[in-house]
């Protein structure tokens, strides 16, 4: 019998997956975790029944979270991952030669754990001594830390459950003082097809926060309506004022260089609701 796995996106549509096998389905302290093998996608996560990641396609996404933003800071030494229990923002990270440590809080062990498992190719760098993984709550990290990050990461899940604080003016106000006087922040900030409300608000209370703000997209095929956006918060360092000739060409397989510009000319319903 064909065994299919559907994320409703909406209350009327979704997308769907072939599924070949099922190697996790638990709930833990935090989530519904579910660790399936797609015949088209490979190993996939879903927690709460909400594609996470999959094999194929995770790359777009760990590096337009990852890049950009190590691009736009001259010296990224210091950097905080929130979220990102599977390790694949951590992954790109560790390709960025200026990074000296990152630390990387993530509520659920359990995906750090079955990550390690099933997820290698993405989980791999966890490892790294210049890495340090702790479970907790990013929202009480960044409040516990005050001007100790370079670079803050929000990889996060949606705003439901654990993740709710984390799409907050609070949280962005948060991450502002945890960063040092010149830090950068990025968030994943979901889509517009589905979430133009959530974009047009994080937009709102980023602007309240941060004086540069600008919003990138990508094309990712196993999320929501394929187009993604990203949210950075800037002190003092622009994106778009980042010379292509200062950014290392490094092992990626969708950020360059030549692109770093590029992902922030967004289509003109998005610029609409970020304007
Ligand atoms: N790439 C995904 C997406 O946008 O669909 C998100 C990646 S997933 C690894 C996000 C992680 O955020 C989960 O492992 C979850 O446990 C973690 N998370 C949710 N709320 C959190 C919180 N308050 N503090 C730290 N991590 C949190």
């Amino acid at each position: 019998m064909e065994m299919w796995y559907t994320e409703k996106q909406t209350e009327s549509f979704g997308i769907t997956a072939k599924i070949t096998k099922t190697y996790v389905h638990e709930q833990t302290d935090f989530q519904q975790l579910d660790m399936i093998e797609t015949e088209e996608f490979g190993t996939m996560l879903v927690l709460d029944g909400m594609v996470m990641t999959t094999v194929r396609d995770e790359f777009v996404y760990h590096e337009m979270v990852a890049h950009p933003v190590l691009s736009t800071h001259p010296d990224p030494e210091h950097v905080l991952v929130v979220g990102g229990g599977d390790g694949g923002v951590i992954r790109e990270v560790m390709k960025h030669p200026k990074v000296k440590k990152a630390v990387l809080v993530d509520i659920d062990g359990k995906v750090i754990e079955y990550s390690k498992t099933y997820l290698p190719s993405i989980a791999g760098e966890l490892d790294n001594p210049r890495v340090e993984v702790l479970v907790g709550d990013g929202f009480m990290h960044i409040h516990d830390h005050k001007n100790a990050y370079d670079v803050i990461m929000v990889d996060s899940t949606e705003p439901v459950g654990p993740a709710a604080n984390l799409f907050t003016r609070g949280f962005y106000q948060g991450i502002y003082e945890a960063l040092k006087e010149d830090g950068i922040f990025v968030a994943q900030t979901d889509n517009p097809w589905f979430k133009a409300e959530l974009i047009k608000s994080v937009n709102r209370d980023v602007k309240e926060v941060f004086p540069i703000v600008r919003v990138y997209g990508a094309n990712i095929p196993t999320y929501p309506s394929g187009l993604w956006t990203f949210t950075m918060g800037s002190k003092t360092y622009d994106p778009l004022e980042v010379e292509e000739s200062s950014i290392p060409e490094l092992a990626t397989k969708y950020y360059t260089p030549r692109l770093h510009k590029a992902a922030f000319v967004l289509p003109k319903f998005v610029e609409d609701l970020v304007k």
